[in-house]
């Protein structure tokens, strides 16, 4: 069986060093807010190149802090790609604001930066832009709206982990940046984590003490608060990982250089790419007509698929206030879109015998 994604093989190759770290945390018995929550924000900063790196519990957390340290609130219309995982849309309207859907590029999967101005409405705070399935967003034209028009700009890197836009890393391309740090990204721990990454000193201030219960020194709350914490274990294993995301992240393109320049199948959509560089690849995502019947097949022949995402956000029952919205772009990748397996530890016999089944379907 090819594996979607052997999580246990990745983490396997890094056993002896996070051994050696959470014995260091359960030596230490500092289990919250600590030195190891402190090493790893240090070093991530420094990957990303910003100034400031806040660990916290998940990926929709750093998002939703992120809206709160800039206080967007009740009614305040964020702009937002209709494609991309719930949990980006969520941040939103947990917020008490509005989420304003436009459509990706058919050939990006990202948002569109050609529909967003026409978007834009006085109450409009900011555009979330997602670097979907490990892309970087092409943020030059994003920025040009956000200054034309006087608004914040937020990543949602959750997918991106390494990704280069320009020269410069995914998490250092806005305003502030959420990252999710969920045991399947391209940088994962062994549970919940997340982080945001800012330049911005004020926001870093204010969200270090919104995620501590609101906090700037014990007892003492200036804000109305939420408890998001990375904890101390799940810190020392990303400093143990954070070195070798580089070098993982060049498996992950090698795989998909291969994807891309052997499966030969006139039923199969193959994903575009703008830079080598801007592209992590956490997920590849080809298209077909046939979707179902191609993850059947490939489940019979023993490759396991994904799907990035079966519904799109304005069609779920959480969102009814968005059910009669047409986003035919949307829906098209999500009725046809299918995720093959890549990681930096699929063999190279498996992405060979991948490939050879994808061309006899
Ligand atoms: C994973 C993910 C999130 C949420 O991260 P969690 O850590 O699971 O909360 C947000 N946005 C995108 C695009 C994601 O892929």
């Amino acid at each position: 069986m090819i594996k979607f994604l052997d999580l246990h093989k990745i983490n396997e190759r890094f056993r002896k060093e996070i051994d050696e770290r959470i014995k260091q945390v359960l030596d230490s018995g500092w289990y919250l807010l600590g030195e190891q929550k402190e090493l790893f924000e240090k070093h991530f900063a420094k990957y990303c190149g910003v100034k400031h790196c806040i660990g916290c519990a998940n990926g929709l957390d750093a998002l939703n802090l992120i809206i709160r340290g800039y206080g967007f609130k009740n009614g305040d219309e964020i702009i937002v790609p209709a494609n991309t995982y719930i949990a980006t849309i969520l941040a939103i309207s947990e917020n008490g604001c509005t989420p304003i859907l436009v459509e990706p590029d058919i050939n990006t999967y990202n948002i569109n930066p050609d529909l967003i101005e026409e978007k834009i409405t006085n109450k409009t705070k900011a555009i979330m832009v997602v670097h979907l399935y490990g892309q970087a967003v092409q943020m030059d034209k994003i920025w040009t709206i956000a200054k034309k028009y006087n608004l914040k700009v937020i990543e949602d890197s959750a997918q991106a982990h390494g990704a280069l836009y320009k020269g410069k890393r995914a998490g250092n391309l806005s305003d502030a940046s959420g990252f999710s740090f969920y045991p399947g990204k391209n940088l994962g721990c062994m549970g919940d984590g997340g982080c945001v990454t800012t330049n911005d000193d004020e926001l870093a201030v204010k969200i270090r003490a919104i995620a501590n219960y609101g906090s700037d020194r014990k007892y003492h709350h200036i804000y109305k608060g939420i408890n998001s914490r990375l904890d101390e274990i799940q810190a020392a294993i990303l400093d143990v990982k954070l070195p070798h995301l580089d070098n993982d992240n060049k498996k992950r393109r090698k795989i998909a250089k291969y994807y891309r320049e052997n499966i030969k199948n006139p039923k199969i959509i193959l994903p575009k790419v703008y830079d080598e560089n801007a592209h992590v690849w956490h997920v590849f995502a080809i298209r077909t007509e046939e979707r179902d019947k191609l993850q059947k097949y490939l489940e019979e022949n023993e490759i396991q698929t994904n799907i990035h995402y079966p519904t799109p956000p304005h069609k779920q029952g959480a969102y009814k206030e968005f059910v009669n919205i047409s986003l035919p772009v949307s829906e098209e990748i999500h009725r046809t879109v299918i995720s093959l397996p890549i990681s930096p530890v699929m063999t190279e016999e498996e992405v060979k015998k991948t490939v050879d089944i994808i061309n006899k379907f």
